[in-house]
């Protein structure tokens, strides 16, 4: 049993503040510990559930947070940029028996700890066939083109809610409970981490692979906090504006969906001025 956990930053124990997840900042830096040790629980919890290989794969910002000298040895871990699959790389390979999101958060103009989706700020909403997206709602309906349940999710109580609608089978360790964007009651890494161990050894009773849903054609909207914002993503082939501030593009798969996003992201994080937005 091969097991692939895609690591977000935002949703992770203790963090409730943009400077938590920045790389660079000396809050990142004492946040990454209590970000490994939730990945570490997870690990573990899978291993003890029978999994023969677990795969990290690191998901947040530049992809490179998570402390390697601390893992348990058991696990490899994916780091770095530039994947065709992004948060979920690793799980097209046909080997993959079930999947995790650790640290996911809700998505653009939701309520949650540092919600948001892709983007931290200028996008204000994704919807998917009028479904409003997160993180966790894109990934899914990639990973199940590949036949992967999600087992396991975690992140704030919000994040837990949002993946009732995405993966209602699969088990949920909320590890703060949201009282603003950048506030949350926090539970202590020991606390968090003993859960995540059980909820990730339980879910292992959901692994196996399935055949591949083709729920496409997926149509998938964007609305940005600034009109010149979707003139910039229009540049990307198949991208149409609706709106003044919004976009839309239909792809057959979200294979191709995932990629055109990651398309108009990167076109309109460049087209964000610093104090004009
Ligand atoms: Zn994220």
């Amino acid at each position: 049993m091969k097991i692939l956990i895609s690591a977000d930053m935002e949703g992770a124990t203790g963090v409730t503040w943009p400077a938590d997840v920045l790389p660079g900042t000396p809050q990142w830096e004492r946040c990454r510990s209590m970000f490994t040790s939730d990945v570490n629980a997870a690990v573990r919890g899978f291993f003890d559930g029978g999994a023969a290989e677990v795969l990290i794969n690191e998901a947040h910002w530049t992809m490179r947070n998570l402390l390697l000298e601390q893992l348990d040895e058991r696990a490899e871990m994916l780091t770095g940029r530039h994947k065709s699959l992004s948060m979920v790389e690793g799980v097209q390979h046909g080997d993959v028996d079930g999947i995790a999101f650790l640290g996911y958060h809700a998505g653009a103009g939701m309520e949650g700890v540092l919600a948001h989706t892709y983007l931290a700020n200028s996008i204000t909403g994704v919807w998917v066939n009028g479904v409003r997206a997160s993180e966790g709602l894109l990934n899914a309906h990639v990973v199940a083109e590949y036949g992967v349940p999600v087992l396991l999710v975690t992140g704030d109580d919000l994040a837990c809610e949002d993946a009732l609608g995405y993966a209602p089978e699969a088990r949920k360790v909320a590890v703060k409970d949201h009282v603003s964007r950048y506030a949350a009651r926090c539970r202590t890494p020991a606390r968090t981490a003993a859960e995540i161990r059980a909820a990730a050894k339980d879910a292992t009773s959901l692994a196996g692979r399935y055949e591949p849903v083709r729920g496409g054609p997926f149509t998938v909207a964007l609305e940005f906090d600034a009109e010149h914002l979707s003139l910039a993503a229009t540049v990307v082939p198949g991208v149409e504006r609706t709106g003044e501030r919004k976009v839309a593009y239909t792809s057959e798969t979200m294979y191709e969906g995932i990629r055109t996003f990651k398309a108009v992201t990167t076109l309109v994080s460049a087209a964000v001025e610093e104090q004009y937005g």
